[in-house]
């Protein structure tokens, strides 16, 4: 039982604080074919699927689109290589799904090991058909994980959506989870109120985490510094919980630094940590500039947030001051639906904000 530890939770002796949470998503799964997890980064969204799959013991399936990587872009090829990965782990796991995929065409399996046919495109309906028939022979439910699901869409040509709408549709052994840090994101790619998408009318049961109360926070530290045996300093962690705003991930982090030391980190070095912590959320606001067109409305709009909350008309104002033209109301508002998109921004009582305390300060550094 260890709660400062880097790697995402999978028991629930190492999870704190989450278990209204875990009990809920076992509920889904256990009765829906359909969940979504979604949380801010670092909130510990992987940890409760991984806590929750555990506890259900049902057969899992996991696919974590972090693994692909940091680059923008992934052929079908990364896809399959990375899809392999995954297989191979549910072979070890559960040897005898061999026989079912073994029959599927372009599948071959030695050992514990799968490989897909290189030329073609991975024929993913075959592949969950026969996770399905696997299923309903042991009388077993599977579940397929899909972790920060948003990130699918960068594999050139995937398409995801009308695969998980034919499982729902048909196979009655299979549902699919799927986390993701991205709201706004994940919402376009599931496309449930389009009529022309595949998934439309699916019903979709959702989970969300929210970032640790005062309380909370407080609770979790020192009972994670109890594990170690470590005197607790209540104003050093009064100061950690005032830096880290409840964020589960950059509490653990402070936990795991100070009992790297053998001693609760400093203010000093608390302020170190959040610099690491607003080095990476600035890491990913140069990442998403890179990738978007507007490079300095983007900019602009992300630089006047980070002094505080702002209205609408504040904002068109700032972009339109420095362009010397007023800009369109359209175009504004698709900037900011995008910002909101990929969870940088929150709309909060008519008011613009950035979403988190650690991504505001990296704002200020942009
Ligand atoms: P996410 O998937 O939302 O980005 P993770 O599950 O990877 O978040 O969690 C981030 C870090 O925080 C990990 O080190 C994890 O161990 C820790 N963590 C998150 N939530 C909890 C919790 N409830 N109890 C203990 N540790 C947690
Ligand atoms: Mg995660």
């Amino acid at each position: 039982m260890v709660y400062f530890d880097e790697q995402p939770k999978s028991k629930m002796s190492d999870l704190f604080g989450r278990e209204k949470e875990v009990e809920e998503l076992m509920e889904s799964l256990r009765k829906r074919k359909l969940t979504l997890i979604l949380g801010l980064r670092r909130t510990g969204k992987t940890s409760v699927l991984l806590t929750s799959l555990d506890e259900l013991k049902f057969p899992y399936l996991f696919i974590d689109f972090r693994g692909l990587g940091d680059r923008m872009y992934y052929t079908h090829q990364d896809f399959v290589n990375f899809l392999e990965r995954s297989f191979t782990e549910f072979l070890k796991r559960h040897g005898d799904i061999a026989v079912y995929l073994r029959s599927i065409e372009g599948v071959s399996i030695r050992g514990f090991e799968i490989k897909f046919r290189r030329e073609e495109r991975v024929d993913l309906i075959s592949i969950f058909n026969s996770l399905d028939e696997w299923a309903g022979k042991k009388k077993l439910k599977l579940i397929v994980a899909f972790d920060e699901i948003q990130e699918s869409k960068k594999i050139v040509g995937l398409k995801l959506q009308p695969i998980i709408a034919y499982s729902y549709d048909h196979l009655s052994n299979v549902s699919f989870v799927m986390s993701g840090s991205e709201m706004g994101l994940v919402y376009k790619f599931l496309q449930v109120d389009d009529p022309k998408a595949p998934l439309y009318g699916r019903y979709i049961s959702e989970i969300k985490l929210e970032n640790f109360s005062e309380e909370k926070s407080k609770e979790f530290l020192i009972k994670g510094f109890k594990q170690f045996k470590m005197k607790v300093d209540e104003q050093l962690i009064k100061y950690a919980i005032k830096k880290f705003d409840g964020i589960p991930g950059w509490l653990t982090f402070f936990g795991v630094e100070s009992v790297r030391k053998k001693r609760i980190a400093n203010e000093k070095e608390i302020d170190r940590i959040l610099e690491k912590a607003t080095k990476l959320a600035l890491l990913e606001l140069n990442n998403f500039l890179e990738f978007h067109r507007a490079t300095e409305r983007y900019k602009i709009l992300i630089r006047t947030l980070s002094r505080g909350p702002a209205k609408w008309s504040e904002l068109k104002e700032e972009i339109s001051l420095r362009e010397g033209r007023t800009i369109r109301d359209r175009s504004l508002a698709n900037l900011l639906n995008t910002l909101i998109a990929h969870s940088i921004v929150q709309k909060e009582d008519g008011e613009y904000k950035i979403a988190d305390p650690i991504m505001a300060a990296a704002a200020k550094k942009l």
